[in-house]
């Protein structure tokens, strides 16, 4: 039996179907333009998210260095939350390859930028002493949590106010909007620019889309080719992609009902203690000094967790976790907590 992993949304396997995609997608050299599997996708995904142009790219790191370096120049600045991805987790890429300044805003619980924070964190413009402040960056989801739509469009009036670009890293834009019960264009619109990751819940094996005007996507496309991305026949993999993109963004739905269940019957453990999850990504707490017993413990039972930086720990809910994995995950807990 296959182990039920719910480390990440990036641990799925391409399903037959998406394999079969793949297998038969007809391709080009995508460095010349030349890929038309590469093409339609990154063509769909602008019609659907409402942009007009798009780039493929291997990961969602890539793609949100690519627009900050779109967006910004040598010297200017981004504000971006200070538990965001592309600040924490992008192992500095703005500040080492763009050379563009991070300015972290602490994150609300509910993953916003207070915006009275924002708005003291803009330098005044014209003077030396300060970079220019040039992009307002949003994550969404941002651990797990859906960002409130009329927050969304509060950070773009700001955001414009002050001359900014204003950039969205929607890794998880899908199951924003799937449990926020709107489109993903409606959240998309009131963005400049857009990432979004199709190797996470949606079950691609690999790939991100960036989003944006023509002339971002061509700044973008230049800075893909001099990190050394510019993947030829890539089309392969964004026939995959495609095919998550039709068959695999209703079903979101059902990763978040499973990482409610999980989370219910986590929550009634002792010594467990759980955030009510809003998406696929369930955070619970476990007693200091008991993580790695407990992930041993769920190994041997066929079950594999992340635990490790701290008493925290985030479970992930995703296109290879059935009812029956979820079921064989509660009942691994239960044995370990009960
Ligand atoms: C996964 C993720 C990324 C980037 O993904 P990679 O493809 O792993 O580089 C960016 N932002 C968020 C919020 C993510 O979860």
């Amino acid at each position: 039996m296959p182990p039920v992993d719910l480390r990440s949304d990036t641990v799925t396997r391409p399903t037959d179907a998406m394999r079969e995609a793949g297998l038969r997608a007809p391709v080009g050299d995508d460095v010349m333009g030349d890929d038309p599997s590469v093409n339609a996708l990154q063509e769909r995904l602008a019609g659907e998210l409402g942009f007009a142009a798009g780039l493929f790219v291997p990961s969602g790191t890539q793609s949100n260095l690519l627009a900050l370096m779109a967006h910004c120049e040598r010297g200017d600045e981004y504000l971006v939350g200070m538990d965001a991805h592309t600040y924490k987790y992008e192992g500095g890429g703005a500040a080492v390859l763009g050379s563009i300044q991070p300015q972290p805003i602490v994150n609300a619980p509910d993953g916003t930028l207070p915006l009275d924070a924002v708005a003291a964190a803009i330098k005044p413009a014209g003077d030396p002493h300060f970079a220019r402040t040039r992009l307002l960056a949003l994550e969404n989801t941002w651990h797990g949590r859906v960002l409130p739509l009329p927050y969304l469009a509060q950070a773009r009036e700001l955001a414009k106010t002050n001359g900014l670009a204003y950039h969205l890293d929607g890794a998880r834009l899908f199951n924003a909007a799937v449990a926020g019960g709107t489109t993903a264009a409606h959240i998309a619109s009131h963005f400049d620019s857009v990432s979004v990751c199709l190797s996470k819940g949606l079950g691609a094996p690999v790939g991100s889309v960036l989003l944006g005007t023509h002339e971002l996507i061509d700044k973008a496309r230049r800075w893909r080719k001099v990190l050394g991305g510019g993947w030829r026949q890539a089309g392969q993999l964004a026939a995959m992609a495609s095919h998550a993109l039709d068959h695999h963004v209703a079903r979101l739905a059902d990763d978040h009902r499973r990482a409610k269940q999980l989370a219910d019957a986590l929550a009634a453990l002792p010594d467990v203690q759980v955030d009510a999850p809003q998406t696929n990504l369930v955070f619970i707490t476990v007693p200091d000094g008991r993580q790695a017993a407990l992930a041993a413990r769920l190994r041997e039972e066929g079950v594999l967790i992340s635990a490790g930086r701290g008493p925290r720990i985030r479970l992930v809910t995703h296109l290879d976790v059935d009812d029956d994995g979820l079921a064989r995950a509660i009942a691994a807990f239960r044995g370990f907590f009960g």
